[in-house]
C-alpha cells in the first residue's frame, strides 16, 4: 500500500491544504468511487475502507471535493479552514 498521510488516522481527518477529509469507515462500502477520481488522494486498505495518502495533496481540491461528491453513501466529509462543512451540506 502506498504511504498514508497520516498513520495514526488513516481514514482521516486530515488537513490537505485548506481541506480537513475525513472518511467514515462505518459508512465506507468500498465502492472506490472515490480513488478512481482522486488516486493520489485515496486508496482502499485491505478492509476495503478508503484511507487517504500522502500524496494527497498532489489532486486539486476540487477534484477532492468532486470524490466526496461521488460516493455513493457519502461517506467523505470535508470541512474548510474555519471548520464549516463543505461537504455534505
Ligand atoms: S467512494 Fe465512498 S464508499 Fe467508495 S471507497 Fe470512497 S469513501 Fe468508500
Amino acid at each position: 500500500m502506498s504511504q498514508l498521510k497520516d498513520s495514526q488516522n488513516p481514514s482521516g481527518p486530515v488537513v490537505i491544504g485548506k481541506l480537513k477529509v475525513t472518511v467514515d469507515r462505518n459508512i465506507c462500502i468500498g465502492a472506490s468511487t472515490c480513488v478512481a477520481i482522486a488516486s493520489k488522494t485515496f486508496e482502499l486498505d485491505t478492509e476495503a475502507k478508503a484511507v487517504i495518502l500522502n500524496s494527497a495533496g498532489q489532486d486539486p481540491e476540487e477534484i477532492v471535493l468532486n470524490a466526496a461528491k461521488v460516493c455513493p453513501v457519502a461517506a467523505i466529509t470535508i470541512e474548510n479552514e474555519k471548520g464549516e462543512k463543505v461537504y455534505p451540506k
